[in-house]
């Protein structure tokens, strides 16, 4: 039987997902339409028996009559980490649409431990993800909302250990107010990195599944990159992970690296056996240039 400890707020945290999804991509979805377009399945799943195996059989897909997708076949093991690469408009954002089931497949299926994901109720689907995005999603409020939202029933003393899992406990005592701190509408208060770990520690509480993570391209200081880089192992580990990785030391700790372009996979494995293919990977690594959008690396 399907246990949810609160509905309301798993689908409202859903909800403020799907925005911060979309504001990321940058993209104007028209929801409506996709509603009616995707069917919910009746299989019923239990977010604390899922293991995270996520599988794309065969994935064909177009947004419109043109195929972007003509045959994507991964495996992501419970538990690992996926380093998605590519140039932009390569479709590491589709991957990651489609998993979430923002649209659907046109050909083969996207499994998650073995369960096709249209077979499975599209909001329950959503639970098990959590998103970690460039373009974070706070709203005004206070800092303890803001990492409270992740899970709203969880206890006082679970928001601070892990706002301190994230790296961000600190940072939130040196605020006026602490907790209390008010981040205004624009969410201009407080920097982009420090947004980045409350995000992470946002996450962190809802404890997901498999969590999908848009790394930071955005120069930080160093200090804040590997409190940055700590929180994100922190919210990987023990959970599949899909990271559109832009460092180099990332995706060399990748279980699975997935070079894509031009809507396929043209490449996949680890940072050592993509290296001796001596194919697109190793191009890329040795060309000095960001592995997700051919900009300099910073
Ligand atoms: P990446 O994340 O690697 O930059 P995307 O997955 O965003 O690439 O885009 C892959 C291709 O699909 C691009 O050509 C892009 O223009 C197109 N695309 C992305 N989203 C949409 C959409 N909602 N409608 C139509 N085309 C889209």
């Amino acid at each position: 039987i399907w246990q949810i400890n609160d509905p309301l707020s798993q689908i409202s945290q859903l909800s403020s997902q799907v925005q911060s999804a979309f504001a990321a991509m940058g993209r104007i979805f028209n929801l409506m339409d996709e509603e009616e377009e995707v069917q919910n399945g009746k299989v019923e799943i239990r977010p604390d028996k899922v293991r995270g195996e996520v599988t794309f059989d065969h994935v064909v897909f177009g947004y419109d009559d043109e195929t972007l997708m003509r045959d994507v076949n991964f495996q992501a093991k419970p538990g690992k980490m996926v380093a998605i690469v590519g140039p932009t408009g390569a479709g590491k954002t589709t991957l990651m649409n489609l998993l979430l089931r923002f649209y659907d497949v046109k050909g083969g299926a996207i499994k998650i431990d073995g369960i096709d994901i249209r077979d499975m109720n599209r909001e329950e689907l959503r639970q098990l993800f959590s998103l970690v995005l460039q373009d974070t999603w706070l709203f005004k409020g206070s800092i303890y909302d803001n990492i409270h939202y992740g899970r709203l029933t969880a206890r006082k003393d679970e928001v601070i250990s892990a706002a301190k899992m994230a790296n961000v406990h600190h940072f939130i005592k040196t605020l006026t107010g602490g907790y209390n701190f008010e981040i205004n509408e624009e969410s201009s208060n407080i920097s982009q990195g420090e947004k980045q770990l409350l995000t992470i520690a946002r996450a962190i509480l809802k404890d997901p599944r498999i969590i999908i993570l848009d790394e930071a391209t955005s120069s930080v200081d160093t200090r804040l990159e590997k409190m940055l880089q700590d929180a994100m192992h922190k919210v990987m580990d023990g959970r599949t992970s899909f990271v559109i990785a832009h460092r180099l030391s990332t995706v060399r700790n990748a279980d699975l690296i997935l070079v894509v372009d031009h809507g396929d996979i043209v490449e996949q494995g680890t940072h050592e056996e993509l290296l001796a293919k001596k194919g697109v990977y190793e191009k890329l690594y040795h060309s000095g240039t960001s592995l997700a959008n051919h900009q300099p690396v910073c």
